[in-house]
């Protein structure tokens, strides 16, 4: 019902089904120069990630494809089987070499009594042996993948019940398919604890509310959504493969953790807390087993410099809080583990080894943070530092300080937004025209539509794809039906796609490439009932509000009585010719319209705008004038679907 609601942005993404191919060009020569400048600039392979990324191996599924209750697939675990050996021109030979180790898929031992299971989602499911059965942590994305982990770690394993369940953080990959793994009534009975950081539901839920339209639309360019994997297509996602198309669920937890030091004695294993909340996510914490000598270092540690301002687009994180925290797990937990794991990649085996990954990690964002804020305030603006600032050769060593999924580029700028918005302070970029009367002035002035063109093949042809994609889009803006622009666009979208060593800007290029070439797959928004049931009314009602249209409503006020008869709450709406104003708690004194009934039956209203008669057939009773309450259902705008991108 809502769009994207709760972090479900990032749903609905590669995992199967039909599928459009990736890019039509092959990597021209300046893109093949440009790959092989790359390589020569990168770190010795070493060993360590190919052994680590294996180690443990005990066990895959035989049929590759996990399906849903109608057969349809939602993950298939071979589709990057085709990673290996040398890296092909059209992929930057760095996100090759991390494609390579991130493609496994199984069940792998991580010491004595802590296993994963990896590549069967975006994220990993760990589990922990428990006195009387499984512990699991991040029961996946898709209620269709947990399950099919659960099989293959009983079935390998021996059969046990689930004896809890942690949530690391409130993102839908860590969570969603709980119902895979256990039952509502597991938990709500006191049979399973269900366990999460403080702040977790909040979170879990109205991440993605208000902008939920525009982040499902986006996260299909961050995920190449529906984009065959493929050496000119998808390749992964810098975290992970892709996300996984099944079933979004999710269970209220029974216990929240509020502080750094906090134990809880599980199924009798005791473990310890950090919470890192505000950092990777805003409710957020990793776990230290101190009986298996491990760390779960959740999200804040992977195998890739993570997203500082997600490019789907979300809040801009905190990066100064996250290098502090990343600095506390080096001293207070690092010291004490063998082993450090993640919810996404593979585990650091080894104190030492682990301790120096951590305190990597740490310098990273510091560094990132440090020098973008001494940059800033010596008056750089957000490109210009975006430009200057590039990972140090040293730290670069440590592979997973590279941005396979962040950039050094986009954080930097999300750095400055943090602090300084997105001025810039030069007033040429206060107030200029909007991007298609822009791109008109420009092309104009530049000399018209085949002068820009040839400045453009000409940029191309020297390797200088960032500009002619930027001639090339002011182009595509005046004239969307210039079939030559566009095809020229579509090609330079791609070298630059093919270029990048971030998976997520590769996405990002090939989507757009994608959408030039008439091959859009826009999404249509996923629901989780389970996710719309945990936002509260008054988020909703501010969500609806959102869609509200005066022009449409007219001159007019309308006061409207709710009682919500299963959640026992009263709201109230009230609307006039400009806004909608939703207040939970109050009753009207003399409403135009009194609504009362469940509150799936007010939302069918308020969202997908079904008609008031058949809301009234349904059950909803409505007293008073039910016309003035048809004319505002009228003047919402439907749920919002995909729009254009890259063309006007
Ligand atoms: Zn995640």
């Amino acid at each position: 019902m809502m769009a994207a609601a709760g972090g479900l942005a990032m749903v609905a993404a590669t995992g199967a089904g039909a599928q459009t191919p990736g890019g039509n060009s092959s990597a021209s020569p300046a893109t093949i120069a440009a790959q092989q400048s790359a390589a020569a600039g990168l770190p010795e392979d070493g060993t360590r990630d190919a052994a680590f990324s294996t180690r443990g191996f005990i066990a895959t599924l035989p049929d590759p494809v996990i399906r849903n209750a109608a057969g349809n697939p939602v993950w298939n675990l071979d589709a990057y089987a085709f990673v290996d050996g040398a890296a092909p021109d059209s992929v930057h030979p760095s996100l090759w070499r991390h494609m390579r180790h991130l493609k496994h898929h199984g069940l792998y031992q991580v010491s004595d009594n802590i296993l994963q299971v990896r590549g069967f989602d975006l994220a990993n499911l760990t589990i922990i042996r428990g006195e009387s059965g499984w512990i699991v942590i991040d029961p996946l994305t898709s209620v269709e993948t947990a399950k099919a982990a659960m099989a293959l770690v009983n079935a390998t394993l021996g059969t046990r019940p689930v004896s809890a369940v942690i949530y690391s953080h409130s993102h839908a990959d860590h969570f969603g398919g709980v119902r895979g793994v256990i039952d509502p009534d597991d938990a709500t009975s006191g049979r399973v604890a269900v366990i999460a950081p403080e702040g977790f539901m909040e979170e879990a839920t109205s991440e993605n509310v208000m902008a939920g339209g525009a982040m499902l639309r986006r996260a299909a360019y961050q995920f190449a959504t529906g984009m065959a994997p493929g050496p000119q297509g998808q390749m992964g996602s810098g975290i992970g493969m892709g996300v996984s198309g099944g079933t979004l669920s999710l269970i209220t937890p029974t216990d929240t953790i509020a502080a750094t030091g906090e134990t809880r004695m599980v199924d009798g294993v005791r473990l310890e807390f950090q919470i890192v909340s505000g950092s990777e996510a805003p409710a957020e914490f990793n776990v230290f087993i101190a009986a298996e000598k491990t760390f779960l270092a959740a999200e804040i540690a992977t195998c890739t410099m993570h997203n500082i301002l997600t490019p789907r687009g979300a809040k801009v994180r905190d990066a100064r809080a996250w290098g502090h925290y990343l600095d506390e797990a080096a001293r207070r937990y690092a010291p004490q583990s063998d082993t450090v794991i993640s919810s996404h990649c593979w585990p650091i085996f080894g104190r030492a080894e682990g301790t120096q990954w951590l305190e990597a990690q740490r310098d990273n964002y510091r560094y990132l943070h440090d020098q973008t804020v001494r940059r800033m305030n010596r008056g750089e603006t957000m490109a210009e530092i975006a430009e200057s600032l590039t990972l140090p050769a040293d730290l670069g060593q440590e592979w997973s300080t590279h941005g396979y999924y962040g950039t050094y580029s986009h954080n930097a700028k999300a750095i400055y937004q943090f602090y300084l918005g997105w001025y810039d302070a030069v007033p040429a970029n206060l107030n200029p025209h909007p991007p298609v009367e822009r791109a008109a002035k420009l092309v104009d002035a530049l000399g018209g539509a085949e002068r820009v063109l040839a400045l453009a093949r000409n940029a191309m042809a020297g390797g200088d794809y960032r500009w002619s994609s930027d001639l090339l889009q002011n182009l595509v803006f005046t004239e969307p039906d210039n079939a030559a622009a566009r095809a020229a666009l579509a090609e330079s979208y791609e070298q630059q796609g093919y270029s990048s060593e971030s998976a997520i800007w590769r996405n990002q290029f090939l989507a757009a490439a994608r959408d030039l070439r008439g091959a859009s797959a826009r999404s249509a928004a996923t629901q989780s009932t389970d996710l719309i049931a945990a936002v509260a009314t008054q988020e909703l009602l501010d969500s609806a509000a959102t869609r509200f249209a005066p022009e449409r409503f007219g001159d007019r006020s309308l006061t409207i009585g709710l009682e919500l008869t299963d959640r026992k709450e009263q709201a109230m709406l009230e609307a006039n010719g400009r806004v909608l104003i939703g207040r939970v708690g109050e009753t009207p004194a003399a409403p135009d319209v009194a609504m009362r009934g469940p509150r799936a039956l007010v939302l069918a209203l308020l969202f997908l705008k079904q008609p008031v008669s058949t809301m009234q057939a349904a059950g909803l009773q409505v007293e008073g004038d039910a016309a003035a309450l048809q004319h505002l259902i009228d003047a919402l705008d439907p749920m919002p679907q995909g729009f254009a991108i890259v063309e006007p």
